[in-house]
């Protein structure tokens, strides 16, 4: 991908108006905001913020940022710490390879709004691109794997190996409790396994499985395909062996080599797990990658995470959706297994376009590429004498060294820009990958040989037949999509139909609360694309990733001062896995004061299903706080509960300002009274967009909070992903933050927590945009964001209130940054439910708010600061058309089934059929409002029957016959 930096520093000085980014970023310019303010009945912002939030917790003080930086001069800062990485060939593998994304895929996905500034699908009507590029990318999975079913992604293969056990467990019958990991497995792997198992109190055996006696009764195992060593093994004798004593078998395997090996599938596993990242993913120092999971159909109301399903709509023709959409809206809270989340969309639905370019041919010609070259870099070695000890190998190799100095073969790699993998002061590890050419194995043998004379030319050791034992030999990747869009027109046509299904922040707004669907800026985007940033493999040595450490370095000195914490670790790839990391170093902090016994969490009733579900993950028992009849904490049953379990307080999860959309005003005698019973404070911080430069979460009172950097920072939320959940931690904290197996991160290694993640800094390459945003806002930018975000709710409040009664809102009337609107009553009136009215803002071309959460039968908005003043009032305007429509139905003027609501959305083959029998007219249906007849945006189906879909799951591509047969 091309560089876009500017390579000369700017010459407009960093705060001239011409070049201010806030105004970029902020939607209502200075006239919207008075006129709003007015609308509002306050003199001016500050007026507005003061009566909003509790004087008691306003900061004082500005935040101590650098100045706001223009685009180009923020830009031009980061290309010059870009250039502080050095980008080197990596054969160190381990999980992460050099791969190539083709250019089409790049720009037109990775690059392009319309793709990644889509939301998670949850209104599937007008989300039908991205979940068939899913569904895609489900039936890769299926097939390579060899198994039944697959989900749509999860955050890395280390995370997918650890839901692989907590499933196991889940369903095993055996009442085991010792899972079993391969010594073989990526040394990453066997860390979180062992993070997530020791709070739920499982023992981890790592161990040989060609020794392992099965004498200690096992509910799982988990063995990696091919081994980290590069060994393929034939596992079969293991996995019968598990199965007889009723243990299910996980295997992290390698998808590009599955188009030559046989699939796990076929030998018995029972679930399978992976990371698609050299499916044209950048290595991007560690993520974000999409990982796979993938099992047998019994289990498919056990798999973690999102499945799309194939469904109809209304009409009977096939729709896709998420399946069993009821088991994951709730993430089965106290119950749950998992709290996965945000996923990782965006890079599934490129690795899924990747197997479509190339195809089912040229994913195996990739594959038998690369392994050929590795058998050709094997008999150049074996030529000068190097033992390798892993057998039967695909792209990987151990050398042993023998009688050659590690640091000998150390300096031949830094002379040639080349990094392996150091297994031990005696072997090494290359892995080859879709980009080594033959000039590359001469580079390598050189460095082996010590001198640049070979002793043999490349013709004479290459070496092309393949000695693979266990060759694939079922078919793969033979739905027509995989087949049909081989040239750049085709693909590039396909791409952009699927595209243009879906609803993005290129349309209109995402009023999704608690999502903050805000600008993501195309600057802010471009550094991702760099190949300083995204050619560097996670565990490059930290002599080639300084420039990596200055971007970490600023980020977290920055999101310390604005979180008020002393300190933050980068690695949690999503929200959830911040609050599962959060709980984990509180538990450890209790623990070493010798009270590990405190494992009661008290969550407020008004969570988000995943704060129960960490808490859950972390073993700690949940204990339901009530809300009072204004939405805020019943302090009263707070201090009770406190009270009751004090001996066994671990933490509090509070969401702030909370979920009901207001800055409740007992916030900081709600954290003293959780203190008091020696427990700790988890704030959520996923409002966090109410709170920065206003208020910060360290000086309310919480100990530890975790930011969504895809919502309040600017990530985009790629249709679900990727995302980063850093978390904050006050300083007694700071010893336990999560460490990692490979990359030393936390000096205290005594206490800290094990690793949370594949990759020591998570999704590393999409930090770039949280930088780029807060480099270009600046603390008065930011503050500033904030304050428009809360008058934008405001605003949007008020104009709404008459029409429908805004639920919960603080002492001075006013709403933080979100709103919730409530629409139960209109049941009654007119048997309107809220999907009726989700689905009717489609025919305005808009997205719904987000649908009955946290309360059932409401809406919650969330407009952020990135919406003009135009924007909500075109959004308002359409609420409010919609409420006449209701009324229609509650008068007897409209019928009370069919009617504009009940057939939602309407599509343009809905108004073609020949007789219109509606009792309303075309017109009404599709161009409600003035604005669709400039511009419409069509659902490409009609309302989807969810219900359907779940009676016959069907999650891979099906020919469209067999279907409707
Ligand atoms: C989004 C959200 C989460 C979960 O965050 P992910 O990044 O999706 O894992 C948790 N709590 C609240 C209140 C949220 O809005």
């Amino acid at each position: 991908m091309v560089s876009h930096a500017p390579q000369t520093k700017s010459t407009i000085p960093a705060n001239s108006p011409s070049s201010s980014f806030v105004q970029r970023h902020i939607g209502p310019n200075t006239d919207e905001i008075q006129q709003m303010l007015k609308f509002l009945g306050f003199a001016s912002l500050d007026d507005l913020i003061d009566r909003t939030l509790p004087q008691a917790i306003r900061s004082q003080q500005t935040l101590q940022l650098p100045d706001a930086q223009s685009e180009y001069a923020a830009l031009a800062k980061l290309k010059n710490i870009a250039a502080k990485n050095q980008v080197c060939r990596s054969y160190i593998g381990m999980g992460y390879y050099g791969c190539i994304t083709p250019p089409v895929i790049g720009r037109n996905i990775l690059e392009n709004p319309g793709w990644y500034t889509a939301y998670t699908p949850y209104q599937p009507e007008i989300a039908q691109g991205r979940l068939e590029a899913l569904l895609n990318f489900q039936t890769m999975i299926i097939d390579l794997t060899g198994l039944e079913i697959a989900n749509a992604s999860l955050l890395d293969e280390a995370t997918a190996a650890a839901e692989a056990m907590s499933m196991s467990y889940g369903v095993s019958k055996n009442k085991a409790h010792s899972y079993f990991v391969s010594r073989d497995c990526h040394p990453q792997t066997i860390d979180v396994l062992q993070t997530r198992a020791k709070p739920l109190g499982i023992n981890i055996i790592v161990g040989d499985h060609q020794t392992f006696d099965f004498a200690q009764p096992i509910f799982g195992a988990v063995l990696q395909y091919p081994a980290t060593d590069g060994t393929i093994y034939d596992y079969r004798a293991f996995i019968d062996k598990a199965h007889e004593v009723g243990a299910l078998v996980t295997v992290a395997a390698d998808p590009l080599s599955l188009t030559l090996l046989t699939p796990p599938g076929e030998f018995g596993a029972d679930i399978a797990v992976g990371s698609t990242q050299r499916f044209g993913i950048p290595l991007g120092f560690g993520g974000p990658h999409a990982a796979y999971f993938a099992t047998k159909e019994e289990y498919k109301r056990q798999v973690p995470g999102r499945i799309v399903g194939l469904s109809k709509d209304v009409n009977g023709k096939p729709a896709l959706r998420l399946a069993l959409q009821t088991r994951e809206q709730h993430i089965r809270r106290e119950k749950a297994t998992s709290n996965i989340c945000t996923a990782q969309v965006l890079l599934a639905v490129m690795a899924g376009m990747y197997a479509v370019y190339h195809g089912p041919e040229g994913l195996k010609n990739i594959a038998e590429n690369i392994h050929k070259l590795t058998l050709t870099l094997a008999a150049g070695l074996k030529l000068l004498g190097y033992k390798i000890s892993s057998k039967d190998i695909f792209d990987t190799l151990r050398i042993e060294l023998g009688k050659q100095s590690l640091e000998a073969i150390l300096e031949g790699c830094q002379a040639r820009n080349i990094n392996l993998r150091i297994f031990d002061e005696t072997a090494i590890g290359i892995s080859l990958d879709e980009t080594t050419t033959p000039e590359d194995l001469i580079d390598l043998w050189q460095i082996f040989a010590g001198k640049d004379e070979l002793p043999f030319s490349i013709e004479a050791v290459t070496n092309s037949t393949s000695d693979i034992l266990q060759l694939r030999q079922s078919s793969y990747l033979t739905h027509p999509v995989f087949n049909r869009y081989h040239s750049e027109t085709d693909l590039l046509r396909y791409l952009h139909k699927l595209e243009t299904k879906d609803l993005s922040l290129t349309t209109s707004m995402i009023p999704l609360g608690s999502c903050t669907m805000k600008l993501n800026a195309t600057a802010e985007m471009i550094p991702v694309s760099w190949e300083e940033f995204g050619k560097i493999h996670p565990f490059a040595p930290p002599s080639q990733t300084r420039g990596y450490q200055i971007l970490f370095q600023q980020l977290e000195a920055w999101l310390a001062e604005i979180t008020g914490f002393a300190g933050i670790s980068l690695q949690p790839n999503a929200g959830s896995q911040g609050e599962y990391a959060g709980l984990l170093v509180i538990h450890e902090y209790h623990a070493s004061r010798g009270e590990a016994h405190r494992n009661v969490c008290l969550i407020p009733t008004s969570a988000h299903g995943t704060n129960p579900a960490s808490a859950v993950m972390c073993g700690m028992k949940v204990v339901a706080v009530a809300c009072d009849s204004d939405g805020n904490i019943d302090v009263d049953d707070l201090k009770a509960k406190a009270e009751k379990h004090s001996h066994e307080l671990a933490a509090l999860m509070v969401t702030y300002p909370s979920t009901h959309g207001v800055f409740e005003e007992g916030i900081q005698e709600i954290c003293a009274v959780v203190h008091r019973h020696g427990g700790q404070v988890y704030m959520d911080g996923a409002n966090m967009n109410a709170q920065v430069g206003l208020c910060r979460p360290g000086d309310i009172g919480a100990d530890v909070c975790h930011l969504n950097l895809h919502k309040t920072f600017c990530i985009p939320h790629g249709g679900g992903g990727p995302g980063m959940g850093p978390i904050g931690v006050a300083s007694h904290l700071l010893p336990f933050l999560p460490g990692h197996a490979v990359v030393p991160l936390n000096k205290s290694t005594q206490h800290s927590t094990g690793a949370v993640a594949a990759a020591p800094w998570g999704s590393a390459s999409i930090l770039v945009i949280s930088w780029m945003y807060i480099a270009m806002m600046g603390a008065a930018g930011l503050t500033e964001a904030t304050k428009v975000a809360i008058l934008n709710a405001n605003y949007i409040a008020k104009r709404l209130e008459s029409y429908y009664p805004v639920l919960y809102k603080g002492k001075n009337g006013l709403v933080a940054h979100e709103c919730i609107l409530d629409l139960r009553s209109l049941k009654k009136s007119a048997n309107i439910d809220i999907d009726d009215v989700a689905k009717r803002l489609m025919d305005y071309g808009f997205h719904a708010p987000t649908v009955s959460w946290p309360v059932a039968g409401t809406i919650m908005v969330e407009p952020t600061e990135s919406e003009s003043q135009a924007e909500l009032d075109r959004f308002c305007d359409a609420l409010i058309a919609i409420r006449q429509e209701i009324a229609d139905i509650e008068s007897g003027k409209m019928d009370v089934e069919d009617n504009l609501l009940k057939n939602a959305p309407h599509t343009t083959e809905s108004l073609i059929v020949g007789d219109w029998t509606h009792p309303y007219s075309r017109e009404q249906a599709a161009y409600p409002a003035p604005w669709t007849r400039e511009s419409k945006f069509w659902p490409s189906v009609g309302r989807i029957d969810a219900a359907f879909g779940d009676r016959n799951f069907v999650c891979s591509c099906l020919p469209m016959e067999a279907y409707s047969n």
